[in-house]
């Protein structure tokens, strides 16, 4: 059975409704283990600097550069930025990046190879062109680009035209990916996104002229005005500019902490049934129309290699996203950027003045870190192979890990019980294997095997839910 069969199975709305009230507590994304907030302020930053030092020279590694400026605010938001028109300020901020990429890199004994490189936000194309061409030049000094390097930039449409495209691919981008999130106007007056679309549509056209390698776009569910009819106008888009991959993210409201988004009333979102109605009638025409389901936010065309990667039961997760190669360090530069190099993750400063004043400073570079111990490992490891893949390899983990996976994780094989007895998952002496409906609670699944969920309260930490 492929993807498209299995994800495209008679789950019906009510079947997934009762699955999220049965299983209705936050969980974690899982997009690192251990999660984001065990990260502690008192890391020891020199863990990290020692990291680099053992960087391993026949391996590639993961780049990504943060761009924290943005010329609007869009009213679902919920990054840390720096709203500005003032061109002025990139002027400082690479100052600030070539600093601290000279004095981290120093660590490491080699110059590194690098296979992935992706710019995010913000919004990257708050830089000009001769910006893009002074940093990129800069990288290209510091580390080696891979031949097949992939080479990734997100983009708000509505601030660049064609020629910015094309400048772009002529320094090396291979994939872009657009930030639509709904193509009615109505909801884009209410979240303070107004595009045009026709600009977007030549933007595609263009970015298929100039041959990227992949073209993808983001969209939303959750926001004003959208309804399962309003959303299928994005639907329809998709299928007529079929993009490689797209994500369709779920808006979380919490304008207790994002108080720009109380500018949107909640009464002109759709209630969380209709919300779920809107994900799953968007999932099942957009897996007809050959698109697998790549987790819960995010799809790819049957053809692309992340399908392939998730056929295969060989797909990663990093922070920058779902990717096919496999367990990279990842250098991560710029504001709140997270890296993760030989079991240590780090995340710079959130703040801008707090970023610049460790980058000048050359001390207290990071919010938080940690080192994973041994456990850890082997932990993301198995949350990771569910999370990703829906599929544990027993006999692979255990070889792995020299472990007995059975006496190891009895605890937890009990816990699981209840997900087989539900049809959700089937454990075999082989394999844990999610079932199509179990993808809907998949986050609750890996959950069973994070340690240290189990020694904290959960109402002391905040995680969103599943759907
Ligand atoms: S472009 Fe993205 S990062 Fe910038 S305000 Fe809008 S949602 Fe936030």
């Amino acid at each position: 059975m492929n993807h498209t069969e299995r994800n495209a199975n008679s789950i019906t709305s009510s079947m997934v409704e009762s699955l999220i009230e049965k299983y209705n507590s936050p969980v974690p994304r899982y997009t690192s283990y251990p999660t984001a907030v065990e990260f502690s302020g008192s890391f020891n930053p020199d863990d990290y600097f020692s990291a680099l030092s053992k960087m391993d020279s026949n391996s590639t590694s993961g780049l990504y550069v943060h761009i924290p400026f943005c010329e609007n605010r869009c009213f679902y938001c919920g990054c840390n930025v720096i709203i500005s028109r003032r061109k002025d300020m990139i002027d400082v901020l690479l100052n600030d990046l070539f600093e601290e990429i000279r004095f981290k890199s120093s660590f490491i004994p080699f110059k590194p190879q690098i296979s992935q490189l992706h710019f995010g936000g913000g919004t990257p194309n708050f830089l000009r062109i001769s910006d893009w061409e002074k940093l990129m030049g800069f990288l290209r000094d510091h580390f080696i680009f891979a031949n097949n390097i992939e080479l990734s930039v997100e983009l708000d449409p509505m601030v660049m035209d064609e020629n910015y495209l094309t400048s772009l691919r002529h320094l090396g981008f291979n994939r872009v990916s657009f930030g639509i999130q709904d193509v009615n106007e109505k909801t884009q007056k209410a979240i303070n996104r107004i595009q045009n679309i026709g600009h977007i549509e030549r933007l595609m056209d263009v970015s298929r002229q100039l041959n990227f390698s992949s073209v993808n776009v983001d969209f939303i569910y959750g926001l004003p005005y959208q309804s399962v009819q309003s959303f299928q106008a994005n639907i329809d888009w998709i299928k007529k500019y079929k993009p490689d991959r797209m994500a369709m993210f779920s808006y979380a409201h919490i304008p207790w902490i994002k108080k720009h988004q109380a500018n949107m009333p909640a009464e002109s979102m759709p209630d969380a049934s209709e919300k779920l109605k809107i994900y799953l009638a968007a999932e099942s025409q957009l897996n007809a129309a050959g698109y697998a389901s790549i987790g819960l936010d995010h799809f790819a065309l049957e053809s692309d290699p992340m399908s392939q990667a998730l056929k295969n039961r060989s797909l990663h997760r990093n922070f920058m996203g779902y990717t096919t190669l496999s367990d990279l360090d990842q250098l991560a530069f710029g504001p709140s950027a997270i890296s993760y190099v030989q079991g240590v993750y780090v995340q710079n400063h959130v703040k801008l003045r707090v970023y610049e004043r460790s980058v000048r400073e050359k001390k207290d570079f990071f919010e938080k870190g940690i080192q994973l111990l041994p456990e850890d490992h082997i932990r993301n490891y198995i949350i990771q192979s569910i999370m990703n893949n829906l599929y544990l390899d027993i006999n692979e983990c255990e070889e792995k890990w020299k472990i007995n996976f059975k006496e190891k994780f009895a605890n937890e094989i009990q816990s699981l019980q209840d997900f087989q007895d539900n049809h959700l998952l089937n454990i075999s002496r082989d394999a844990v294997e999610i079932m199509p409906q179990g993808r809907y609670i998949v986050r609750h699944i890996a959950k069973i095997f994070d340690e240290y969920r189990k020694k904290t309260a959960e109402s002391t930490v905040r995680f969103s839910k599943g759907i």
